[in-house]
């Protein structure tokens, strides 16, 4: 059975949007180790991951997008 679209999972930040539900998948972790601006945090790694933007770290990021492409589940969107 496939999930339905629940937009009540994406976390909107500034310019960041997160679908994390789709983190709870998660077992690589790769937007933290990706962005090198150290925008990302994984929370909860051992139970239900998410994906979180650090607090006053959302406007150190270039829109370079290597977070997007690492992201194999695709669910960061920056605006
Ligand atoms: S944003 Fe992507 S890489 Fe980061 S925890 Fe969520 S699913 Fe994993
Ligand atoms: S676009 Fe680049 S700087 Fe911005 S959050 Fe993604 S990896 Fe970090």
């Amino acid at each position: 059975m496939s999930e339905p679209d629940d937009q009540a999972t994406i976390v909107s930040y500034k310019f960041h949007h997160i679908d994390t539900s789709k983190c709870t998948q998660c077992k690589d972790f790769a937007c933290e180790e990706a962005c090198f601006r150290g925008i990302y945090k994984v929370i909860n790694r051992d139970s239900t991951p998410k994906c979180i933007v650090v607090e006053d770290h959302e406007d150190r990021c270039v829109k370079c997008h290597i977070c997007t492409t690492a992201c194999k589940f695709r669910a960061i969107l920056i605006d």
